[in-house]
């Protein structure tokens, strides 16, 4: 390893990570744990693996603090969701090189940002880094299905293995370039909470011949279903979303006219801010009767709603239970996941628009709020840790690399591992200096 260059390990170790199914379920992620443990022993990195079930070891590693500084985690998870080979140009557990890139499912989520954490944290130990706090990588399994064998039963079980001030985890890092010179690379510095709910819509069940004589739940649904798609709740600016549009506008912008000011610099800008501005409702699972004769009783919606952080779902129902008017039906939030945030000026921000003005001088660092959730929450909210989700990516296009993710042909460039690694050690200097 000693005479291998940055970007050849990162190379190898991410190819050798895709080579492993880890697709959850069942997610088998002890396999990306042995693997990594024995790559970091080459450093004398002090590696522990914590296994609520043997087959899903999650991985943590440090370099412990000389004092008291701040701890930095490095965040990933190992899980990946499953690929259909039929879909893909090369076998989505490959780990190809081909012109520049490496191919293969987790590739972008988020093997690339895991191997790029482990060659950043064993270089370090291997140049004898002593940093004022621990400097901490965790590589957790179940982040994709997050039935409790990751991050959240770590922070429960093992709250001193992950306890942390800063975390750099996955979620944003893209260089947008927006046009007009304004060139941006977006940081998450916050979650919208995952909050789905059920609506049991009552009826009377009847033969189906004579619809007269009974009260078909389902059409009473359909109803309620283009009542929630008709929905447009009063936007709202979130601190985040006021704060990238100030940086791309270059002036304070209000609630009502933020979409129109984000549609008229870019569309790629309008589409991140509309789904930020308020809750989201997308009806996506119904269920009624079991026989085509038979007029259902019942009718069950399953409705994917999107708060925004700090929106509580007491608030969001109200607005639902008023846009659904006066009908025949039980409302049941299902979970609320995510939804918290970290504040924009600390040292890790710092850290992280200090590694972008070095790399590019034009370019700035925008925060973002995240329509979907990672394992961010589960820090913030067991340790208060300052968690964003920023890993560099400008060789490969932002719109490209979003449509892989979850995809087929997902893959990462090369250029973009090394640029990884290059700001991990960066962070890990700055916060550790
Ligand atoms: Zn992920």
């Amino acid at each position: 390893m000693a005479t291998m260059t940055f970007r050849e390990e990162v190379t190898d170790l991410l190819q050798r990570l895709i080579r492993l199914d880890t697709v959850n379920p069942p997610g088998n992620e002890t396999l990306a744990a042995e693997l990594l443990r024995e790559h970091l022993a080459e450093s004398g990195v002090e590696v522990e693996l914590y296994a609520k079930v043997p087959e899903r070891a999650n991985l943590v590693a440090r370099i412990p603090g000389r004092g008291d500084g701040p701890r930095l985690l490095l965040l990933s998870h190992t899980d990946t969701v499953l690929a259909d080979a039929a879909e893909w140009q090369v076998d989505p557990w490959s780990g190809e090189l081909r012109e520049g890139e490496i191919w293969g499912r987790g590739a972008l989520d988020m093997k690339g940002q895991v191997a790029a954490n482990a060659v950043a944290i064993g270089s370090l130990a291997r140049e004898g880094f002593e940093p004022s706090g621990d400097l901490i990588f965790a590589a957790t399994a179940d982040e994709e299905v997050g039935e409790d064998f990751g991050l959240s039963w770590l922070c429960r079980e093992h709250p001193d293995a992950v306890r942390a001030e800063y975390c750099v985890n996955e979620g944003a890092g893209d260089r947008i370039d927006f046009g007009g010179g304004r060139i941006f690379y977006l940081c998450s510095a916050a979650e919208k909470m995952s909050s789905p709910f059920r609506l049991t819509v009552h009826g009377r069940s009847g033969h189906a011949s004579m619809p007269g004589i009974a009260d078909n739940a389902l059409v009473k649904a359909a109803s309620l279903i283009v009542r929630l798609a008709e929905l447009r709740p009063e936007p709202r600016l979130e601190p985040e979303v006021g704060a990238f549009l100030r940086l791309l506008a270059g002036r304070e912008v209000s609630a009502d006219e933020a979409l129109e000011v984000a549609r008229g610099i870019h569309p790629l800008a309008a589409e991140l801010v509309e789904p930020l501005l308020s809750l989201t409702v997308s009806p996506t699972i119904v269920s009624a009767s079991q026989k085509r004769n038979v007029i259902p009783a019942l009718c069950a919606l399953i409705v994917d709603c999107r708060l925004l952080p700090g929106e509580t779902q007491a608030e969001a129902e109200r607005l639902l239970r008023e846009t659904l008017g006066s009908a025949d039906y039980d409302f049941e939030w299902l979970e609320g996941q995510g939804g918290t945030r970290s504040p924009l000026e600390t040292p890790l921000w710092e850290a992280i628009e200090g590694f972008v003005g070095a790399e590019e001088q034009e370019a700035r660092v925008a925060p973002l709020c995240l329509a979907g959730f990672t394992d961010s929450h589960y820090l913030r909210e067991a340790f208060g840790t300052v968690a964003y989700g920023f890993f560099p990516m400008r060789t490969m296009d932002p719109e490209v690399a979003a449509r892989l993710i979850h995809s087929a042909d997902e893959r990462i460039a090369v250029e973009d591992l090394e640029l990884g690694v290059r700001f991990l050690r960066h962070v890990a200097r700055q916060i550790g200096g």
